[in-house]
């Protein structure tokens, strides 16, 4: 039996195949909870969702859009946002 730590759902059971093509059970740690919206709640796209040792890995680019409000709002919301401001300027 695996150690007391594998046996909590803490850990996914993966099949994985090893160098010399055993099929193997590995213990991977889950993944974090995507991001959301911080205005609509929806699934934020083009956002990574990786443990933070991936994260820390991965160029800035990969882990969200490279446009204002980018991996906080999601395009919809950023779009009214962004025209909320235009308004707001032009009034002064
Ligand atoms: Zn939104």
């Amino acid at each position: 039996m695996v150690e007391g730590k594998y046996r909590s759902r803490t850990y996914r059971r993966v099949q994985r195949k090893t160098p010399g093509s055993k099929n193997v059970r590995a213990f991977v740690r889950r993944k974090p909870k995507r991001a959301r919206c911080g205005s609509c709640g929806q699934y934020l796209k083009g956002v990574a969702c990786q443990r933070t040792y991936k994260m820390k890995k991965m160029p800035k680019t990969a882990k969200r859009p490279t446009r204002p409000y980018g991996g906080v709002l999601c395009s919809k919301c950023t779009r009214l946002k962004l025209k909320e401001k235009v308004r707001k300027s032009e009034k002064k």
